[in-house]
């Protein structure tokens, strides 16, 4: 590993990808996308954490088709989206750090043993390294649209399995809320006009203690907010991408204007 100022080995080495991507980094509409599980990368310093090739793509590591969901979406939106360039595996972005989850060890029949008894200090490196910076970024660019315009509508962006420890799962998307139901009841009502099966609160539900990215940026800010978790087979392929991606634009495009966030922003 290379060595840090303070003679530490980091745990990126500075050819290795940046934490987080950032895409359209100053549009001016007050919409905010976030996809926490983007990548299955894993910094070379820790090598395969222990896990085959079939365990380091699947669904624990990264929430496939969210991300290339997420870049189409902010570039047909024309907003700013913040990526995830690590994997979940190496500490989940979304979820607190405290939460036995944050450092995944056991989960779907998968062990991960490059998480197994794992140190503070090596806990520590990854928060530094990985979440603090991925998070700081997302807090930057809220407050970098609040300065020009209306609090931005943030929207984090997540896939499901559709088979989770052997029980397979019907809903197609699901929009996951806690505070902010009016905009959750719209993205439910219009994804269901589209046709689509939609969870309220399935497969997963927003009033779970450990999700953090929007409890902590939306709800700690006060910003108005959705969350959706889309299944993985409907994006796991350019066409399919597309689709969803369609449908997503017309969606938080309406839920924005109802809201009163349509056509808000400053011009510079
Ligand atoms: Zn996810």
């Amino acid at each position: 590993m290379p060595e840090g100022p303070d003679n530490k080995p980091e745990l990126l080495s500075p050819q290795e990808p940046t934490p987080y991507r950032v895409i359209n980094p100053l549009a001016e509409t007050p919409t905010l996308l976030v996809c926490d599980h983007a990548s299955s990368r894993f910094p070379e310093a820790l090598g395969d954490m222990g896990l085959d090739p079939f365990a380091r793509r699947c669904h624990l590591a990264i929430d496939i088709g969210a991300g290339a969901l997420t870049e189409r979406l902010s570039e047909s939106l024309g907003v700013t989206a913040v990526l995830a360039q690590y994997s979940r595996l190496v500490v989940d972005c979304n979820r607190q750090l405290l939460d036995p989850s944050a450092f995944l060890v056991f989960g779907d029949g998968i062990f991960v043993p490059g998480n197994n008894n794992l140190s503070d200090a090596a806990r520590k490196q990854r928060s530094d390294a990985i979440y603090w910076p991925y998070h700081k970024v997302i807090s930057d660019q809220v407050g970098r649209l609040r300065n020009i315009g209306p609090p931005p509508l943030f929207v984090s962006i997540h896939s499901f399995t559709p088979v989770l420890n052997g029980v397979s799962r019907s809903w197609e998307m699901g929009v996951l809320w806690d505070a902010d139901e009016e905009v959750a009841k719209i993205v439910i009502e219009e994804l269901r006009h589209a046709g689509y099966k939609v969870g309220d609160n399935e497969p997963y539900s927003g009033k779970a203690p450990q999700d953090f990215t929007v409890d902590h940026h939306a709800e700690g800010g006060s910003l108005r907010h959705a969350a959706i978790e889309i299944r993985q087979d409907l994006i796991d392929d350019d066409r399919g991408v597309d689709e969803v991606a369609e449908v997503l634009h017309r969606v938080f495009d309406l839920a924005a204007e109802r809201i009163g966030l349509r056509g808000q922003a400053k011009t510079a």
